[in-house]
């Protein structure tokens, strides 16, 4: 019998509370319509917590995320009740920094001809992953001010590549391109402009790239993917990247797949626990009004699904969010009149059959 999962549920904020109730009720309709055996423990964190008693992060809830769980289910963080988003800064990083979660795994697919935004092209079109470096870069937050304030002031954040880091990442996407059966792999990078530091992680890329000869190897600047993700997706397959482009081209991805209400991920390592995330943030503008699309929710548990071992939930799960928007039973962002409980029922309804 496969052992009981345990699954950290952190709504967080604003939309995040909205979308993880629908989560949480299809991670209940899954166990109790394929048996699977879940165990889901409910912690009470973020901005709410952190005004009524000044905790953020406390040892203990990470200590059993860490040692108890399988997996955690975050929705968002950032409140603008909370404007130094202190609780926030130290919930995800201690999350992703202090689990090590180095792969930020983003899979941009456009799941219905009618969320593709490029004109010529077709759902088809667009159909990559995206593993982001999660643990390096410019968010390892050091840096400082010098004469602060003041015309002469500077500002510097150090951006940290370390050999280790780059190589791990870039393993982990060719390994996932080996098992899922991709067969081109970008390293996305500023090589020409970062002399230094992303000469090693072109480098690097193509030592690894040697050991998997099945998979097409090839490099693209930053800017140059900006541009040709627009102008044709169908060239991308799996790209890997830093943690600062990894941020900024899944949010253009995003708008590839119907916006960020569509878009999911996961931030793992090979073994122990994952978190996983819709991409979209708390989203305070639409807060509490029940206009929330949960369907990034939605395909994150799949996601969460596969990495539990629970194989053809994912894919079940993808059909059904694209049965949504064939039906038009989805959130305004996605050209539905749908709110979000309304969207969560019938996801619910359809895993019940
Ligand atoms: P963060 O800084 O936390 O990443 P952000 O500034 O990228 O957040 P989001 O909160 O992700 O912003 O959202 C940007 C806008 O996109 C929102 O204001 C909202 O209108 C829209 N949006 C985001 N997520 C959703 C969603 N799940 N459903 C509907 N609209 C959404």
């Amino acid at each position: 019998m496969t052992k009981t999962k345990k699954i950290a549920i952190l709504p967080g904020d604003g939309i995040g509370k909205e979308v993880v109730a629908e989560g949480v009720r299809v991670l209940e309709t899954l166990r109790e319509v394929r048996g699977y055996p879940l165990e889901l423990v409910h912690f009470d964190l973020g901005a709410d917590r952190y005004l009524r008693d000044g905790i953020t992060f406390p040892d203990d809830a990470r200590g059993v995320m860490e040692h108890e769980c399988d997996a955690i289910l975050l929705g968002a963080l950032g409140d603008p009740r909370v404007p130094s988003n202190v609780h926030a800064r130290d919930i995800l990083f201690g999350l992703r920094f202090g689990l090590d979660l180095y792969c930020n795994v983003r899979p941009v697919i456009c799941l219905h001809d009618r969320l593709m935004p490029l004109k010529g092209r077709t759902s088809k079109d667009c159909n990559f992953v995206v593993f982001r470096e999660n643990t390096e870069g410019i968010y390892v937050s050091i840096g400082g001010h010098f004469k602060k304030g003041t015309p002469d002031e500077i500002a510097i954040n150090e951006d940290i590549n370390t050999r280790k880091g780059v190589e791990r990442i870039c393993r982990a996407a060719f390994d996932y391109a080996v098992a899922h059966g991709r067969r081109r792999m970008h390293v996305v990078d500023k090589s020409n402009a970062m002399a230094q530091a992303h000469e090693l992680w072109k480098r690097c890329f193509f030592e690894i790239a040697r050991e998997y000869p099945q998979i097409e190897s090839r490099h693209q600047f930053v800017d140059a993917f900006c541009m040709n993700v627009v102008r044709d997706p169908s060239q991308f397959d799996v790209v890997v990247t830093c943690n600062l482009f990894g941020d900024i081209i899944t949010d253009l991805g995003a708008a590839l797949q119907g916006g960020l209400g569509m878009a999911a991920s996961m931030n793992a390592r090979p073994h122990g626990v994952a978190l996983f995330e819709p991409v979209h943030g708390s989203a305070p503008d639409i807060a509490g009004k029940g206009l929330a699309n949960p369907l990034a929710t939605v395909l994150t548990i799949g996601m969460m699904m596969t990495r539990l071992g629970f194989t053809g939930e994912e894919q079940r799960l993808t059909e059904i969010v694209r049965a949504s928007i064939e039906a038009g039973i989805c959130t305004r962002d996605v050209g539905g009149t749908a709110g979000t409980r309304e969207v969560g029922e019938f996801v619910c309804a359809r895993i019940r059959g």
